[in-house]
This record gives C-alpha cells, sequence and structure tokens, in this order.
C-alpha cells in the first residue's frame, strides 16, 4: 500500500485549528492519501487577515522581482513534474499523460506572464481634461486579497493557474482547494514559497465549500470560483451583494460539428481525446457530436472501434489510455445519466459499464445514439466519459443545434476547409472553439482567455483578460497649473463662457 504523503505537520500558510481531519479517497485501489485538517470559521477570518496584512508590501514589491519568482516557478514545477503528476493521479485517479498536461499547463503559465508582465501591465496614458496641463495615468491597481475556490477535477492547473496572475498584480491570495485534492495544491503551494513568495502572499484554508468556502467569500475582495453552474450561481449571488467581483468558470455542454469533408483519422485521434481525456471530468471536453449524415454511419462505426479499444487503468504511473472517475459520487452521476437515456430510448454503441475489476470507479468510455431533445443527457452535462453522436443534414442545423444549450464554454469543428471552420465558429456562442481540435489547442493558447458565455460564466482565465480580471483601474490625473476654477479675477459667468469657447475651439482642432 502506497501513501501519498505521511507528513503529519500542518504547513504554515493552511490555517486549520479545527482539530478535525478530512480523510480523502484516493480512486486507486490501495493508494492512502494522508488525511488533511479541517478549517473553522475563524481560520478563514485568520487567514485572510494575515493575507490582507501582507498585501501592501507584496504590492509595493517590484514588478520585476514577482516576475523572478515566477520564472522560478516554472523551473521549479518542471524539475518536480514527476512527483507533482504522480500527486494528481492518485488524488483524482486520471492518467499519467492527463496529469502531466496540467503540471505544464501551469509552468507555461508561469512563463507567459512572467515573459509579458511588463507589457500587459504598463499603466497606459490617457487625455488629460487639458491636453499637456493635466496629465492622466490609469493603473492597474490589485483588487487586495483574492479568494479562491478550486475544484476537484484540475486540482493543480486550477489553484495554480488563478494564483500566479492573481499575485503577478499585487493581490494576495487565500486559496481554498476542493477536500479530495488538498496535497496537489498544497505542493503547488510549498514550490510557490521555494520560489521566492513570503509568508502571507497566498494563504490556505480547508473545508466544505458550503461553510469554509462560502466564508472565504465573505472575507475576500474578489472571488475566483471555478466548478459547477448550480454552485457558480450562489457565489454569484453571494459576491454580488458584497459588492465584489467574480470570476466564475462553470460548467458546459461542449459542442462538436463534424463537417462532410472531415478526415476520417484526424476526426478520430481529436474525437477520442476531447471526450475522453480525465475520463471526461473535464469542463470543457466534447458531450454532443453532431456528424454530417453523409459521413454519419462511416464515422460512427470507426469511433465506435477507436473507443473501445482505449485502455482502461486505475494506478499511478503510464500505460492507460483513460483513467478512473474521481470517487463514488461521480460513478453515481455518470451511471445514473447512462441508464437513465437508456431507459429513455437511448442506445449503447459503445462503452456503458462500470467496471469494478480495473478500479472501484473506473467507467468505460461510453458513447450514445438516438438520443433525443426530451432527455436530460442531451442537455445536462454529465461530467464523466460519455458523448452523444447525431447526423445533421445543413450546416445551419449542426450550428442551431450546437447553440441549443443553456451553456456556452468550448465548441470544436472538424473540417478540411479551415474557411469554413472560421466561419462556423463565429456563429457558435461559446467562449472559445476550436478549429480542427477538440480543446487543446485553444485552451493550450494561454494568450488568448478562456470561459464561458451563457450559464457557462462571467470572466476568463488567461491572456490579459485573465490577468487585468485581479485588477482595478486606476486613475491618476496630475494638475500642472492649478484648478479649473475661475481664474484672472473674472466671474464665474465670464469663466463658463471661456469654457464653452474653449470646448468649440479643442473640437474644431479635433483636440478632444
Ligand atoms: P461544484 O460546484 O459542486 O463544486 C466546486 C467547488 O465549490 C467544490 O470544491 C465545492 O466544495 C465548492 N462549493 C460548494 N458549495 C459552495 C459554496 N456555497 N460556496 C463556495 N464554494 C462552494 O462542482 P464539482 O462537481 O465539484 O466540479 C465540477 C464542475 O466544475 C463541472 O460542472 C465542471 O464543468 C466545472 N468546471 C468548470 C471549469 C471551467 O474552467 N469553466 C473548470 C473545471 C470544472
Amino acid at each position: 500500500m502506497s501513501t501519498l504523503t505521511t507528513a503529519n505537520e500542518t504547513p504554515e500558510f493552511l490555517y486549520a485549528t479545527s482539530g478535525e481531519i478530512f480523510r480523502a479517497e484516493s480512486p486507486f485501489p490501495g493508494v492512502e492519501i494522508a488525511p488533511t485538517p479541517i478549517s473553522t470559521k475563524a481560520d478563514v477570518v485568520s487567514a485572510t487577515a494575515v493575507a490582507r496584512a501582507a498585501q501592501l508590501a507584496w504590492s509595493q514589491t517590484s514588478l520585476k522581482h514577482r516576475v523572478v519568482i515566477l520564472n522560478r516557478y516554472h523551473d521549479l514545477v518542471l524539475e518536480h513534474q514527476d512527483e507533482l503528476a504522480s500527486i494528481i493521479q492518485r488524488e483524482t485517479g486520471k492518467a499519467r499523460a492527463h496529469a502531466v498536461e496540467e503540471v505544464l499547463q501551469v509552468a507555461m503559465i508561469s512563463a507567459y506572464y512572467a515573459k509579458n508582465a511588463k507589457k500587459l501591465l504598463t499603466p497606459s496614458n490617457r487625455a488629460g481634461v487639458l491636453p499637456v496641463l493635466t496629465q492622466v495615468k490609469v493603473m492597474p491597481a490589485p483588487k487586495g486579497v483574492v479568494g479562491i475556490i478550486s475544484p476537484w477535477n484540475y486540482p493543480f492547473t486550477l489553484s495554480m493557474c488563478d494564483i500566479l496572475p492573481a499575485i503577478l498584480v499585487g493581490n494576495t491570495v487565500v486559496l481554498r482547494p476542493d477536500e479530495q485534492t488538498m496535497w496537489s495544491a498544497i505542493r503547488g503551494l510549498e514550490l510557490l514559497f521555494e520560489a521566492g513568495i513570503t509568508s502571507g502572499v497566498v494563504t490556505m484554508v480547508s473545508g466544505p465549500g458550503s461553510t469554509i468556502g462560502s466564508g472565504l467569500i465573505d472575507q475576500v475582495d474578489y472571488v475566483c470560483f471555478t466548478g459547477s453552474t448550480a454552485t457558480g450561481r450562489i457565489v454569484g449571488a453571494q459576491a454580488g451583494a458584497r459588492l465584489i467581483g467574480a470570476s466564475l468558470e462553470l460548467g458546459g455542454k461542449n459542442p462538436m460539428i463534424v463537417c462532410a469533408d472531415a478526415n476520417l483519422n484526424k476526426f478520430l485521434d481529436i474525437a477520442t481525446r476531447a471526450c475522453f481525456t480525465s475520463a471526461g471530468q473535464l469542463c470543457i471536453s466534447i458531450e454532443r457530436m453532431y456528424i454530417h449524415e453523409s459521413i454519419y454511419e462511416k464515422f460512427l462505426a470507426a469511433f465506435v472501434v477507436r473507443v473501445r479499444e482505449l485502455i482502461l487503468g486505475a494506478g499511478v504511473g503510464w500505460g492507460y489510455d483513460v483513467g478512473s472517475l474521481v470517487g463514488p459520487a461521480q460513478l453515481s452521476r455518470v451511471t445514473e445519466a447512462v441508464s437513465k437515456a437508456v431507459s429513455q430510448g437511448a442506445k449503447i454503441e459503445a462503452g456503458g459499464g462500470h467496471r469494478p475489476e480495473i478500479g472501484p470507479y473506473v467507467y468505460e468510455p461510453t458513447v450514445l445514439s438516438g438520443v433525443t431533445k426530451v432527455m436530460e443527457i442531451s442537455t445536462d452535462e454529465v461530467f464523466g466519459p460519455c458523448v452523444y453522436v447525431q447526423p445533421f443534414k445543413t450546416i445551419e442545423q449542426a450550428i442551431a443545434l450546437a447553440n441549443d444549450s443553456i451553456f456556452g464554454l468550448s465548441a470544436s469543428v472538424i473540417t478540411a476547409d479551415t474557411k469554413l471552420g472560421k466561419e462556423i465558429a463565429v456563429q457558435l456562442r461559446t467562449g472559445s472553439v476550436n478549429v480542427n481540435e477538440g480543446f487543446a489547442s485553444a485552451y493550450g493558447s494561454v494568450d488568448a482567455p478562456m470561459g464561458g458565455m451563457g450559464a457557462s460564466g462571467l470572466g476568463r482565465r488567461h491572456g490579459i483578460e485573465g490577468l487585468l480580471r485581479f485588477t482595478q483601474p486606476q486613475t491618476i490625473a496630475t494638475a500642472h497649473v492649478a484648478t479649473l476654477s475661475p481664474k484672472l479675477g473674472l466671474s464665474e459667468e465670464q469663466w463658463s463662457g471661456i469654457l464653452v469657447k474653449f470646448l468649440r475651439i479643442m473640437k474644431a482642432l479635433r483636440l478632444r
């Protein structure tokens, strides 16, 4: 029996004094995860107070200093990639390749923000009320203390990829990771301290979302939440009541449109990755596939063969394609969604079975057909290894089907004609569209924003948008001649007349 960690000491940055512990269960047979201490609501207050006390000094360190830390973090993450991937695998049950992708994504984000920090955060000069005589700069001021509530499905990426830009702009952070995946977050923070952040720059709390997560929203100046749409609505309402900003990265029911001219082999590679990475427990994974009727039978038959060939596994290391679901709740969720669809008339083309002999929560990659609009599975996120396929006649119909969802996170278009792919893309109501990829080309392009339209959320991570959400614009206007009030003994009325003339001249000279 292997143990994730035997560390008995609570890390200094984790505020958890309840005396109670949480025992996460590894989805892998024979693997134990060391328990983690649980915070009290008072710990949330303390962790935020410490982060608040550290914020001013941190924001006054030079940007150069913070960039050095991000560059060091990049190197440390790559140095420890094997260890990190093992922790992620043990806590989430995902295949090694998908755990490594998490690690690489964090390294990419560190390097990207380190390289572009100066360019993205340079204060902008704006036109002053009196040209030359009033100088105006808009500064990207930090929000203060940012609360980050991260989920279990990408525990390392979705904690660190928000922490890094938040601290880069001078915020301090209180992180509340999901209880299932505490060690992925703890190890991520230990390396960040090793990279050079000082005490208080990031603190951590642990415990149930409904008490500790919610308690955190009551303390911070901005909240960054990743999770389901249902919880996102609660988080958004709570943030709204406090008049603090929130970025909400929520659920999806992501469509793929496969055009008549698509190449079969390319489709098979792309679709398999798009549907079954992290056993489908990925917000941007494809759950609906619309295939042109002229190629539908052929593509479906080949897809089913490919899906059945996927090697399932549940253990730390390489050697299999698709891992386990994270635990019993996810297994019930997927099993129930598929059984219900079948009871309503859907047909299982591939998979559809629980495989306890491989691992207690392993579920086969599943392809359904015959899904109709009345079935819940047609609209509700499964968040598991399950996709349904449906033929379409015209591109217009495919676009309408893809857009027929409350969600709008990610979409994919497969076609040999990239011009057509882009024409379809702009008609889709999703935050990202991948032409000739499933999700990786948009998600991996960290210079570009990533987030949802509609019920998939508010705000964006990655790129300049993912950085500026952690700032608030502050205008600093410096007057080089004092005040705009009457001068030279003029009356208010005479002064107003001068101002009217001044505005007319300015417009005529196109100076404003
Ligand atoms: P969830 O909403 O049930 O939980 C997410 C986190 O929020 C958990 O850690 C939970 O403990 C916490 N939480 C619960 N109630 C809370 C409250 N009242 N206040 C604060 N926090 C609270 O989601 P889940 O099922 O654990 O995660 C899967 C969902 O996350 C899927 O819908 C998936 O699409 C979505 N997701 C979205 C993205 C994205 O970038 N858009 C990324 C990953 C996952």
